[in-house]
């Protein structure tokens, strides 16, 4: 016997798209965050359209369930999990993309778009789309919106909140809405399309995005710099930064990442190096040549045993594919649980010695990946499988490293979201005054407390 709100659902949405066998739902369940917990859904549903987001939205305030939004499930903070009888929708299947306008400038995109094939699509109208998260061949653009999705080179260009305009999206009572403009300026109200971008599916169902593009840029030259210790690495960053120098991309890899993607896909990359930098430099010409060069001598003075200029598009090509394959490449070695904290530029080198002592004292393997131009730093804490006192230790290195990250002027999350993995330190590093800011919109918009409930929020 179904539960009385699915049978409200299945009076809107054909039984096909209402999933409620254990073997089906399990899958949906969670997204790739090791340590977060998840429950077991009353039903999963496929929605096609806005209004079977409705349907879903008001059977679920009618019945007060809990309703989790669900893009590709790449989320690294338990956001999309499941709470024991909620419903979940399942974004993917509305993947349209409705138009591409080059004379605006923008695209208009349903929320299980895959963001690499958004990419792709607006390309052939020699456009761009610069968000880049590392799992673009994967996550949608709804769920890049709701939790404001960074990557490679936003550094340069920004993250998804600077390219979202407008939103559709359902809230927490079931109303359609349409948040913000189509215009390149506008100031009418509140910003609450920005309010939405990042909110995790805590204050609506996004339904529909516009985004800005851009025209495609130059092509891009990329740098490598290869360094016998990660605070030298973390010392480049900063000189960096201190230069004035902005580059489309700075990206920091560790030995144990470089090891793990050779192991496992085996391209020859050298993990003689404690830390490799690699930066891009997309400005055409001669002030390119000029930034590149500038970035070598960054580098080098920063104590690189080596640092060119690639002249070898393969070798960069491999360098920064090892970037993107670092994650599932560690996660074959045991649960992998990914930091992601932000700290000032200048803080970049004090930050990843501090992790570095904090694996050493809790003796846990910590690698290192980063979006080490930002100084959004991705520590994985990686514990065999079945150990659970690894895990305990690793538990207090994790709140450590979100310790040292606030006591540095940082933020506890750059990118990933709250979710369920850092609501503890959203309350640490926010005042009291600012939760209940929260708080109040929360109520606001999701009077019933149905949207994504115990995430973000304590
Ligand atoms: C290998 C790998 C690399 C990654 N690299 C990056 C990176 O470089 N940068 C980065 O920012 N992240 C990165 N991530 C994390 C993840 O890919 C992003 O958070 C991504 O934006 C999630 O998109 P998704 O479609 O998988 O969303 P999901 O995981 O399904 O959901 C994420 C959150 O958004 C909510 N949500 C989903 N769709 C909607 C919607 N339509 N309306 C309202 N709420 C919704 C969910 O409830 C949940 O709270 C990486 C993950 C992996 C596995």
């Amino acid at each position: 016997m179904s539960a009385p709100v699915v049978r409200a659902i299945l009076e809107h949405i054909p039984v096909e798209r209402v999933l409620t066998a254990p073997e089906s739902v399990e899958g949906l369940s969670r997204d790739q965050a090791a340590w977060a917990p998840y429950g077991r859904p009353a039903a999963v549903v496929r929605a096609t359209c806005t209004q079977d987001v409705v349907a879903v939205v008001r059977a679920c305030v009618e019945h007060r369930t809990p309703v989790v939004a669900r893009g590709a499930g790449t989320g690294l903070s338990g956001g999309a999990n499941a709470i024991d009888g909620c419903v979940v929708v399942a974004l993917d299947a509305m993947d349209e993309i409705v138009e591409v306008n080059p004379l605006e400038q923008l695209a208009v995109v349903q929320p299980g778009v895959v963001n690499d094939d958004l990419r792709t699509a607006v390309a052939a109208h020699g456009l761009w789309y610069p968000p880049d998260p590392a799992s673009s061949p994967w996550s949608t653009i709804g769920g890049n919106v709701a939790t404001n999705a960074g990557g490679l080179c936003c550094v340069k260009y920004g993250v998804t909140r600077d390219y979202v305009l407008a939103l559709e999206m359902v809230n927490g009572l079931g109303e359609v809405v349409r948040l913000g403009r189509r215009t390149a300026k506008g100031v009418a109200g509140y910003d609450l399309a920005g309010l939405v971008v990042g909110s995790e599916g805590t204050l609506g169902i996004v339904t529909e995005v516009t985004v800005r593009l851009r025209p495609l840029p130059a092509p891009a030259t990329t740098i490598a710099g290869f360094f016998s210790s990660l605070t030298d690495a973390g010392t480049a960053v900063r000189a960096i930064a201190a230069a004035g120098v902005t580059p489309s991309a700075l990206e920091l890899i560790d030995r144990h990442c470089l090891r793990a993607v050779d192991e496992w896909k085996n391209m020859g990359l050298s993990a003689d190096a404690e830390a490799v930098l690699l930066a891009r430099v997309d400005e055409p010409g001669e002030a390119g040549h000029a930034q590149a060069e500038r970035v070598v001598a960054c580098f080098r003075e920063a104590g690189a045993g080596w640092a060119e200029r690639s002249t070898d598009e393969q070798e960069a090509d491999a360098l920064l594919a090892a970037r993107r394959l670092a994650y599932p490449a560690l996660e074959r070695l045991g649960p992998v649980v990914t930091e992601d904290v932000c700290v000032p530029k200048e803080h970049v080198p004090e930050m990843l010695g501090r992790i570095e002592k904090t694996a050493a004292r809790h003796d846990i393997v910590i690698a290192n990946i980063a979006h080490a131009g930002d100084g959004n730093l991705h520590p994985m804490l990686i514990t065999p499988p079945g150990d659970d006192a690894a895990k305990d230790r690793a538990q207090t290195a994790f709140d450590e490293i979100i310790a040292d990250a606030i006591a540095l002027g940082g933020t506890v999350t750059g990118e990933h979201g709250v979710g369920l993995l850092k609501r503890r330190g959203l309350a640490a590093e926010v005042a009291p005054e600012v939760m209940a800011m929260h708080h109040a919109v929360k109520r606001a918009l999701d009077p019933h407390g149905v949207l994504n409930p115990g995430k973000v929020l304590t």
